[in-house]
């Protein structure tokens, strides 16, 4: 086949070379066959049993739900739990796999796609909702009957692959057999979704938000994968790929040399320390925090702990988790952030999915509000946790101040709560808000006065302050960090924490930029955290630098009018500081 090459955005960096292999997303391929009669009952009680599993997955959401939803949303629960036991549906099936001698999935195909027909023709917006039914419903008794989850992870053959996916969750990316995955390409997402965070996090290279490369590229086809620039080449020439295997050589040397600093302090050639700490999801990437030289954990991003599975974990479990965490890290510190679910990271129970618009939904401190149990359970977790080591607590999406109080209300009522059961915990362990949303940084000098610590979370605030929704795959080359809007936000609330007096972190992918220190050094904040990897090139930069040429850039760069303006001015700049040796890993550009 003829070479070609597809572009997108860097994703998650590294250089991967394998065979393609597309994976279908949920709802998709199923294989379809012919059966005997011998088979027939089988194919009936695969049937069944997935109707009845699909049930109880119903079942359990709907009681989830009651706790915090409204009955509006219950009653679209009951009736595709009705749906479940609709003559039409379930006899219909069977009488496909009796009469037909076809495998359940395909009957099963077969009678969804007549209910939705029966309904195409039909101009009223009650039954076109009743489509959409159909699939939603469809969808998750297929994927019982072929063993959800639909992406079979464990089904992957043999051999060094590159997937080719329409989307991933962030847990299945977390499951990938990285052994055999060597990276993979999805036609949608954004850089600062959590699939791709969770990517970088766990060092699979991955190029995101490429519409149509799913039905461009054949199965078997070699592919480079280029994590840098965002680089595909499907069928590479031999010269081409001779010269990708030494770029990849290349990449590892270059990963070597920083790696060789990695234990210098993260300081500027004029002494200013700034400490540089990393982001977590999963226990699996302690090992790698601890390699890549991070301080302390400056977020902890402890809804992993809830997805990918139905039922929530108990307080002894979160307990569990927390202390390993604690003890694994100590005497350094770990900043705990509070779930954040909702937004791209729903439990697979679905159980708040049902909103329209759920990044401006209920997520994060939000839900746990609503849902008080829910949070009680982590902080009372958190709080026996906390002798174990050195905890911060991390509140994630406030937009006002009456949200910080209600939260240091209820982390007070269960301080009492466990000095009576004389359960140990920390008494002045640091709380922080995440500052993620335009209006808590208008008031910035307000929640000052009510925390211990602010961390900005540029991903979100990106997001909501540019109103780029930060996983759309339409709008990702509009997502800038380095938009003036953006530094502006950032600026103000630092100098509201310096005013205040209160410690100031940055843990949004911007603080792994290479390119974004020399900003973050001249606006004086006290910790950056990042995604490990990003660690030794952040702390190579920083070395390189003083603090007096970051105030001077960073000055003029508050005064430009376009992103495009920000980032030639700093990569000038850059270039001109930076020593002659990492001028020519060129690792502010993004390449080798
Ligand atoms: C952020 O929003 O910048 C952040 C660090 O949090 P998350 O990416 O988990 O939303
Ligand atoms: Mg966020």
């Amino acid at each position: 086949m003829k070479a070609r090459r597809f572009r997108s955005n860097a994703t998650s960096p590294g250089i991967a070379i394998g065979t393609a292999y597309h994976l279908q997303s949920q709802g998709a391929a199923f294989v379809r066959y012919w059966i005997g009669n011998s088979d027939v009952k089988e194919e009936i009680d695969r049937l069944k049993n997935s109707l009845q599993k699909s049930k109880e997955q119903l079942d359990q959401i709907s009681a989830k739900m009651c706790r915090f939803q409204g009955h509006d949303q219950i009653k679209i629960i009951e009736s595709h739990r009705m749906f479940l036991q609709d003559d039409m549906l379930v006899s219909t099936t069977i009488q496909h796999i009796q009469e037909s001698k076809i495998n359940a999935e395909w009957a099963l195909d077969k009678t969804l796609a007549h209910l939705k027909l029966s309904f195409l023709n039909v101009d009223e917006e009650y039954f076109r909702e009743r489509q959409q039914d159909i699939d939603y419903v469809g969808r998750r008794i297929m994927d019982n009957l072929m063993g959800t989850p639909a992406l079979s992870l464990s089904d992957l053959p043999k051999g060094e692959m590159i997937l080719i996916v329409h989307d991933l969750s962030p847990a299945e990316v977390a499951n990938l057999p990285k052994d055999r995955v060597k990276g993979f390409i999805m036609e949608g997402g954004g850089e600062t979704s959590h699939t791709a965070i969770i990517s970088r996090a766990l060092e699979i290279p991955a190029v995101f938000s490429l519409k149509g490369i799913f039905d461009s590229i054949t199965d078997g086809e070699t592919i480079i994968l280029d994590g840098m620039k965002g680089l595909i080449v499907a069928s590479p020439t031999k010269k081409e790929k001779e010269q990708y295997i030494t770029v990849q050589e290349n990449y590892a040397a270059l990963e070597r040399i920083l790696m060789q600093d990695i234990h210098l302090p993260a300081e500027t050639k004029d002494g200013y320390r700034i400490s540089i700490e990393g982001n977590m999801e999963l226990l699996e990437e302690i090992p790698s925090l601890i390699d890549h030289g991070a301080e302390g954990i400056g977020l902890y991003r402890t809804e992993y702990l809830f997805l990918d599975r139905l039922d929530e974990p108990t307080e002894d479990e979160q307990f569990d988790n927390y202390t390993e965490v604690l003890e694994r890290l100590s005497p350094k510190p770990v900043t705990i952030r509070t779930i954040d679910l909702g937004g791209d990271k729903m439990p697979l129970s679905h159980a708040y999915d049902l909103q329209t618009n759920p990044a401006l939904g209920l997520r994060g401190i939000r839900l746990c509000l609503k849902e008080r149990p829910l949070f009680k359970t982590q902080l009372r977790a958190i709080l026996r946790a906390s002798v174990h080591g050195h905890p911060r607590i991390l509140i994630p999406m406030i937009s006002s101040v009456d949200e910080i109080r209600t939260v240091k209300k209820i982390i007070g009522e269960i301080k009492e709560e466990l000095t009576e059961q004389n359960i140990k915990f920390k008494s002045d362990i640091p709380l922080g808000i995440m500052i993620e949303v335009p209006s808590a940084v208008f008031l910035a000098p307000e929640l000052a006065m009510e925390v211990d610590f602010f961390s900005i979370g540029t991903n979100d605030l990106i997001q909501y302050g540019l109103a780029i929704d930060r996983i759309n795959e339409h709008v990702a080359e509009m997502y800038n960090p380095f938009h003036p809007a953006v530094l502006r936000m950032i600026k103000s609330t630092v100098d509201a924490a310096k005013k205040a007096g209160i410690k100031i972190s940055l843990c949004g992918e911007l603080a792994g930029d290479p390119l974004a220190i020399t900003l973050m050094v001249g606006m004086e904040l006290d910790s950056l955290s990042m995604n490990p990897v990003s660690i030794p090139k952040v702390k190579k930069v920083l070395r390189s630098i003083t603090k007096v040429q970051t105030e001077k850039l960073t000055e003029y760069v508050l005064t430009l009018k376009t992103a495009d303006d920000i980032v030639k001015y700093i990569k000038k700049q850059t270039k001109h500081i930076l020593p002659g040796d990492i001028k020519k890993l060129h690792i502010v550009d993004g390449q080798i």
